[in-house]
């Protein structure tokens, strides 16, 4: 396994790029420690692909370079990387058993039959393909198939990485759930090196050690899930990851307050501080689920109008008005909501500054 290290890589389809507009890729600067389990994340069009198939070899970035364990590999094509890949539709040979089709690549290298034999067991055991070994290919399910394309990248011990391309877009939502642990499993076994695209938030999130979030060409943010959520960098890291995501105001500053209009949020002093020396589009940040909601005012309380309230089974999610803009707020089940206004608590240290669209730190 390797340690994959992007070094001021950007990439554009055109001939001849002017500004940033023109890049698919702008940009960059990454290492993937040896082991990791990434998730590239972010919407259609952000760059995920481009940015694997260049980590692969099945692009040659227009700047920058890769490097695998310190070699420069920018101009080398995936077979001489050595990773394997697993796509959106499983690729394998339909008319082979499950058995050979696992064992191609390996036969492929002129292994001995008798190591053949061996990983491949091991492998079928690994992705709980043993009953299926001697079936023909043809006749198994979606998520059967995948477990074939990823098994056929398993059984070479010298691979560099694993990289998937939204690997369980084909597979039943159940099934989903199923592979997506069964990966999980196999990386904490293996420790293999797996970078892992995807749009889906719960995807990526349950998956990998280590989110990159692609904005627009950008990584935006790499962190846990846990970063992203509890301080995401970018507005559009909080605005993508949660349900409904982050919400936003605009505001500007005096003292200690956040100003949305005539009303005053109060922020930690350190948040203020660094806020006063800001000199673009200042934006006040919350996740829904710190909106603190009280039936009566008082000290630090704001007051929002109540527009509705979702039911969402085991818990509810008001739309709420303060001065002209929308506001989420999430709620267990049985707490109560009144109706018309309600009166909010921003607690300070869940209360962000974004300038700019981004964090301020
Ligand atoms: P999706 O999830 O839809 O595949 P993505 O995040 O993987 O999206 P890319 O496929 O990498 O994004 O595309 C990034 C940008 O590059 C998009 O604007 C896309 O239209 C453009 N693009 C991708 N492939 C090509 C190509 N072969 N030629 C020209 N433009 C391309």
């Amino acid at each position: 396994m390797a340690r994959i290290e992007l070094n001021e890589v950007a990439h554009s389809y055109l001939p001849k790029p002017g500004g940033d507009s023109d890049y698919a890729l702008k940009r960059i600067h990454n290492v993937w420690e040896d082991g990791v389990a990434c998730a590239l994340l972010g919407p259609s069009g952000c760059g995920k692909t481009t940015l694997l198939n260049a980590v692969s070899g099945l692009l040659t970035p227009s700047k920058g370079r890769i490097l695998y364990d310190g070699k420069d590999v920018t101009a080398l094509p995936p077979e001489k990387r050595n990773i394997a890949q697993v796509f959106q539709f499983p690729v394998l040979y339909d008319t082979m058993s499950v058995f050979n089709n696992l064992a191609f690549p390996l036969r492929n290298r002129g292994i001995d039959e008798g190591a053949v034999k061996e990983r491949v067991l091991e492998v079928a055991e690994i992705l709980d393909l043993t009953p299926f070994l001697n079936k023909r290919a043809a006749g198994l399910a979606a998520d059967a198939k995948q477990k074939i394309s990823l098994g056929r990248g398993l059984v070479r011990s010298d691979v560099a990485a694993i990289l998937f391309d939204e690997p369980l877009t084909v597979i039943d939502p159940q099934m989903k759930w199923l592979l997506r642990r069964k990966l999980k499993e196999i990386h904490e076994e293996l420790k293999l090196t797996f970078i892992y695209v995807t749009h889906d938030q719960v995807e990526a999130l349950t998956f990998a050690d280590q989110v990159a979030v692609m904005f627009e060409g950008e990584m935006v943010q790499i962190g846990t899930p846990q970063d992203l959520f509890e301080n995401p960098e970018h507005k559009f890291v909080g605005y993508f990851i949660g349900s409904p995501g982050m919400n936003f105001l605009e505001c500007t500053l005096e003292g200690n307050k956040a100003r949305v209009d005539g009303t005053g949020i109060e922020l930690d002093e350190e948040t203020a501080a660094k806020g006063r020396n800001a000199r673009g589009k200042l934006e006040l940040g919350i996740r829904p689920m710190y909106l603190e909601l009280h039936a009566n005012s008082g000290d630090g309380r704001v007051k929002a109008g109540v527009k509705g309230v979702e039911d969402l089974g085991s818990y509810r999610i008001a739309t709420l008005m303060l001065a002209g803009q929308t506001l989420k707020a999430r709620l267990p089940e049985d707490k109560p909501l009144p109706e018309g206004e309600v009166w909010l608590t921003f607690p300070p240290k869940w209360t962000k500054l974004f300038e700019d669209e981004r964090l301020i730190q």
